[in-house]
């Protein structure tokens, strides 16, 4: 064990797959005890089983919970300090993206008021929350341990693009997600608090490929990704660690983009 999040403490939403499940296994593999918050129990616990299987030292923790409903996350924030002590990294990544999504035109009042409520409100409470446990935060300079923290939400590559295949309240959502982030960033840079927005491009995840069912829908995507394939949630599990450990003490307010060149490039197929 390398130790990069030795004796810290995380919380991981949206850990029962994807993103937050690579995330959770690794933060724990470097060090840190962790509390994988998840709508879908049984998933989280199955995050939390191999934890106690692969890295026995330190502490997994599944814990149900609706990032849409102020009182799950807040529950889910002192679970943590409760069990732990402290909190140190605060991983906002859950995330929908609804089938019933579309244009300004066709999507319906209600599935823009539920992706901003799980995409957006819960980012702004898992912040909240986070903020006010990492300023109790005991100083532990033997254990590399301070006041403050890092907080990581995850947007998407299309927080800055947007799409042309349409989402809109998805789009919208995410866009929301790196403008408060750059602002939380800036509120809370003398607390000692960092907040970063990660943002993946398109992932091999069941996020993205429930959607993607078909070759075509596939390749439509694929022409525009300079490295001709989609990421794995692995690949932003690295980036989040990057940002959660003191590696980053100096970078906040960023859109830490992970995707493939996508957004930087204009890409044709060969
Ligand atoms: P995923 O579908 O593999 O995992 C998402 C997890 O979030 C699931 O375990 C699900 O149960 C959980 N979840 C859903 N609603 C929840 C809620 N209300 N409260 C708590 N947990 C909830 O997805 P992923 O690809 O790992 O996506 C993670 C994040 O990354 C999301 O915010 C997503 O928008 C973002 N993202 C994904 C992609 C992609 O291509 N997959 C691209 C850019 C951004």
């Amino acid at each position: 064990m390398s130790g990069r999040l030795q004796h810290k403490v995380a919380i991981v939403t949206g850990s029962g797959s994807g993103i937050g499940l690579e995330s959770s296994l690794l933060f724990a593999s470097e060090g840190a005890n962790v509390v994988l918050a998840d709508v879908n129990l049984p998933s989280a616990q199955k995050g939390a089983d191999l934890i106690k299987d692969r890295y026995p030292t330190v502490k997994g923790i599944a814990v149900k919970c609706d990032v849409g409903k102020e009182e799950d996350v807040k529950a889910v924030v002192d679970l943590a300090v409760r069990e732990f002590g402290r909190l140190d990294v605060m991983f906002n990544n859950a995330g929908i993206m609804h089938p019933e999504d579309d244009n300004a035109l066709n999507t319906e009042d209600r599935i823009w008021d539920l992706t901003m409520r799980i995409n957006v409100k819960g980012v702004w409470w898992g912040s909240k929350y986070a903020v006010l446990a990492m300023r109790q935060n005991p100083t532990d300079e033997a254990k590399g341990l301070h006041v403050g923290g890092s907080i990581i939400n995850t947007a998407s590559f299309v927080a800055v693009v947007g799409s042309a295949t349409p989402q809109i309240a998805y789009t919208a959502s995410k866009g929301a997600v790196l403008t408060m982030s750059r602002e939380l960033a800036m509120v809370h840079a003398r607390e000692g608090i960092r907040v970063n927005s990660l943002c993946p491009g398109p992932l091999k995840t069941p996020l993205l490929m429930d959607f993607l069912n078909t070759d075509e829908k596939k390749q439509r995507r694929l022409v525009h990704l300079p490295m001709g394939r989609f990421g794995e949630a692995i690949e932003q599990a690295k980036a989040a660690l990057f940002l959660a450990s003191d590696e980053s003490s100096y970078v906040t307010g960023t859109d830490f983009m992970v995707d493939g060149g996508l957004t930087n490039a204009y890409v044709t197929s060969i």
